[in-house]
């Protein structure tokens, strides 16, 4: 759905003070477009929520990692949270504080925690034994000492889409909460680590934080007992996962009472907490512009035929993502019924199912709304098509943030 500063002025899609068929046309589609007011904007609303208590946010670099996002991102204060060497790498190029990075994911390798170890990051959110032991090692080798946070799996159902549900005893994130303090009481042994953390991120997408603050209070509790075990816990990382509206019925959770309610139950513990939100900071200050193609007409349906495809966009079909399609133009009146597809050679290349339409017509531009979050970064040269350019509106002026894919591009390194 569209929020502002995406709005229309008479019949024209604005972003900001920018007029998007205008850059549509210049920079040719599909394309991204980002809003650095709706970024920076709902940046600040962490800031303000964590104000009163010490905090770090670390921006989850996964859902939109283009190189201007994340440097405005560290301008603004930011912190990053990881989870491969090539976004640490990212994070680095952008400028960001290699002090204030956190590195999450299951399958660290070796050669990443080499890298985000020489590079000063500030800790590690630990998914298992193993990965202590092998960041213990690699650190006493290089005579460092590593900062450590356990990723705990509370056994939270966060109530999302399966594939991006990751706090339930089943699934690979984590240590189980129920060995968690075994986990911590082995790990004192091992050289050059400090224990220090306590993490947890239990899904995407959540429009109801109750699961949130059920986990939160599962980690606090956790908290008291590692402590009177004598592991001295002085950060609680509660993740992302703040969802956004994608339609027009949903409700946005407000950062700001949720912040509260965290702040109001971590009172007086002694923590500092880290947060990483990815969507709910970046999806809607985005949206996918593309251009009609055809109609077309069979038996039973109507399909508009767009230049973008599940390669530019593919959160429709791998989640069954809804993203609002709205004209660049309110040209015409009416409305009809119809699939929108792009032009890659798959079933499960689509956009909308029939979805109501405001009426449009070959050439004219559409936007794919809250695109912001974990599209660009998921596309891919699927049907040897180049990735759309990028991008980045700030108040009536605007830039390209990241070109156009040429044919050359497409066939380097082979
Ligand atoms: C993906 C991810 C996030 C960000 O999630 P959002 O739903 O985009 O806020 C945060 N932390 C970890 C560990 C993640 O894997």
């Amino acid at each position: 759905m569209l929020l502002p500063p995406f709005t229309y002025r008479q019949q024209n899609l604005y972003v900001e003070g920018c007029d998007l068929e205008a850059i549509a046309r210049r920079e040719g589609t599909p394309l991204y477009v980002y809003s650095k007011e709706a970024i920076l904007t709902r940046y600040q609303a962490y800031e303000a929520g964590l104000a009163t208590v010490p905090h770090q946010i670390c921006y989850a670099v996964k859902a939109n990692s283009n190189l201007s996002i994340l440097r405005l991102l560290a301008e603004a204060g930011a912190g990053f949270d990881i989870v491969s060497g090539g976004e640490l790498f990212r994070v680095l190029q952008a400028g960001g504080d290699p002090a204030k990075v956190v590195f999450s994911g299951v399958g660290k390798t070796r050669d990443e925690v080499e890298y985000a170890l020489s590079s000063g990051i500030h800790s590690f959110n630990c998914e298992s034994e193993a990965e202590l032991q092998l960041i213990s090692s690699i650190a006493a080798r290089h005579n460092k000492t590593a900062r450590i946070a356990l990723r705990v799996n509370p056994h939270v159902d966060a109530a999302t889409h399966p594939y991006i549900s990751t706090g339930l005893r089943d699934h690979k994130f984590g240590i189980d909460i129920t060995e968690v303090e075994a986990v911590y009481s082995r790990a004192l042994s091992l050289p050059n680590l400090r224990l220090e953390g306590v993490s947890a991120h239990i899904g995407s997408q959540l429009l109801n934080t109750n699961p949130l603050l059920e986990a939160l209070d599962a980690l606090l509790q956790l908290i008291d007992r590692l402590r009177a075990l004598g592991v001295p816990i002085t950060h609680l990382d509660i993740g992302g996962g703040l969802g956004v509206p994608y339609k027009e019925d949903q409700i946005e959770p407000p950062v700001a009472d949720h912040l509260a309610a965290v702040c109001a139950r971590c009172a007086g513990k002694n923590l500092t907490l880290m947060t990483e939100p990815g969507r709910s900071i970046v999806g809607p200050a985005g949206v996918l512009v593309t251009r009609v193609l055809y109609r077309k007409k069979t038996e039973t349906k109507e399909f508009v035929i767009v230049d973008a495809a599940m390669n530019d966009l593919i959160r429709p079909t791998l989640y069954q993502a809804h993203h609002e399609i709205v004209p660049l133009r309110k040209t015409f009146p009416g409305t009809f019924l119809a699939d929108v597809v792009g032009p890659v050679c798959e079933s499960g290349d689509f956009f909308a199912h029939d979805r109501e339409m405001a009426q449009c017509l070959p050439g004219d531009f559409l936007a794919l709304a809250t695109a912001g979050a974990y599209g660009f970064v998921l596309a891919s040269n699927y049907n040897t098509r180049p990735r759309a350019a990028e991008v980045l509106v700030d108040g009536d002026q605007w830039r390209v943030v990241r070109r156009r894919e040429t044919y050359e591009d497409l066939i380097r390194g082979e």
